[in-house]
């Protein structure tokens, strides 16, 4: 873990201006996006889309569930039956996955008061549990970017459990309904194709994230970030209700995609998981044995902090395989869709300012950690996470 030696100087997301406007911008950004994705006629022409009454959004049994839903998860998390228990909470959140979807607004609620309460209790955190980037002395910032760093109740790691757990399975809880929805609505005896790829690749990556679930431990997020409202939003309102956009989007919007394109999208989304999970487990490899016989092929360039950086293997292909990879999937979850309307593209357009700015954000913390070592890094591997282009 990073520990902050004084007080978070360099602002991120645009400082203090940026993160208090962010804390209202992101909600409406998902009402927006769930708004439109309701309209017959999605595009940006048809801007703004007609809003929901205040009562509308406030259902009390819908919030009771999503607060059932989250202690639910919860208690899966701390029962000791390892990774088979995220698979019984898959099944068994089936019956209350139709009151879930589209209350979006109500985890937005839910991850407000959570960040509120996070903040609270962070001032109270001794100041090696403040995180690096979270503690810089303005409340918005910090309530925003989180100033305690890993906020535990017992062993109970919020943040670690709402990383992985409620948003993930809420994700795939949500594509499940709407693969039902659309059958139902449009009176097919099986969803479409399009349905069946867009709801399979994001199991995949939801799967693949809770098996590898030890390898978030060398994220930004849990090294890095705070625990406040950007994750306690990120991870239980953007994950799950923007993520799902795509199918949400294909119920109300069909479209028919021949054999020969699902073929061609699906060895895309295999090629894209191919390169994000072998560069996540070469590095995740690396850093927790480097003396690891199987890595011995790789070079290595040494640093004053006694942490080598891998400069060969996918590591040497570009300075963030891992993220070439996951914007390469994106790509292929939007493209199920087809041409008709750009909301679709969302998220593969969000995706990839995010992971810029996030590239970014890892270099500026690299060059500090590693100095002149980064310095040579950066020479040997031009490229940040596109080949021959950035
Ligand atoms: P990374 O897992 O890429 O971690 C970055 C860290 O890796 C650096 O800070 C450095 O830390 C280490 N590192 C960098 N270069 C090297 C090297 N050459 N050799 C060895 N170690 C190196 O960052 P993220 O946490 O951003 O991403 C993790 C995964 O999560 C990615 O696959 C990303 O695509 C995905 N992601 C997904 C999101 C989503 O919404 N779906 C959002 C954000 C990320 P150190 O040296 O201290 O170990």
């Amino acid at each position: 873990m990073e520990k902050p030696s004084s007080k978070t100087k360099e602002l991120e997301f645009g400082g203090r201006f940026g993160t208090f406007m962010l804390i209202f911008l992101l909600p409406a950004t998902v009402l927006y996006l769930l708004l439109m994705c309701k309209q017959d006629d999605p595009s940006l022409m048809n801007f703004p889309p007609p809003l929901p009454t205040i009562e509308s959004l406030w259902e009390a049994k819908v919030f009771g569930v999503f607060l059932l839903w989250f202690f639910f998860q919860a208690l899966f998390y701390l029962l000791p039956i390892g990774k088979v228990s995220w698979l019984v909470a898959i099944g068994s959140s089936w019956i209350i996955n139709l009151w879930v979807r589209l209350k979006g607004g109500l985890s937005a609620a839910f991850s407000m008061v959570l960040s509120i309460y996070l903040y609270i209790r962070s001032l109270k955190a001794p100041e090696e549990d403040l995180a690096p980037g979270g503690n810089s002395g303005y409340l918005v910032y910090d309530f925003f970017t989180g100033h305690e760093l890993n906020p535990r109740i017992g062993s109970f790691d919020l943040k670690y459990f709402c990383e992985l757990r409620p948003g993930l399975i809420g994700w795939v809880v949500i594509n499940l309904a709407m693969l039902l929805a659309e059958m139902k609505i449009h009176n097919q005896s099986m969803p479409s194709l399009s349905m069946i790829l867009v709801n399979s690749f994001q199991l995949l990556y939801v799967v693949d994230a809770l098996w590898n679930e030890e390898a978030v431990l060398t994220t930004m997020d849990i090294i890095h970030d705070g625990f406040g409202f950007m994750l306690a939003f990120g991870d239980l309102v953007w994950v799950p209700f923007v993520y799902s956009l795509q199918a949400f989007y294909l119920v109300g919007h069909p479209i028919a995609i021949s054999w020969p394109v699902a073929a061609a999208i699906t060895i895309l989304n295999c090629i894209g998981y191919y390169i994000f999970r072998s560069a996540n487990s070469q590095k995740n490899n690396f850093r927790r044995n480097p003396a690891d016989p199987k890595l011995s092929y790789l070079k290595v360039i040494p640093t004053a902090t006694g942490k080598g950086l891998l400069v060969t293997g996918w590591w040497g292909f570009v300075r963030h395989p891992n993220y070439l990879g996951d914007i390469i999937m994106a790509l292929a979850w939007s493209l199920p869709c087809g041409f008709n309307h750009i909301l679709p593209y969302f998220y593969v357009i969000y995706f990839i300012c995010l992971l810029v700015h996030r590239e970014a954000r890892d270099e500026h913390h690299c060059k500090k950690k590693y100095g002149l070592a980064w310095e040579r890094y950066c020479q040997r591997v031009p490229y940040r996470i596109f080949p021959y282009i950035y």
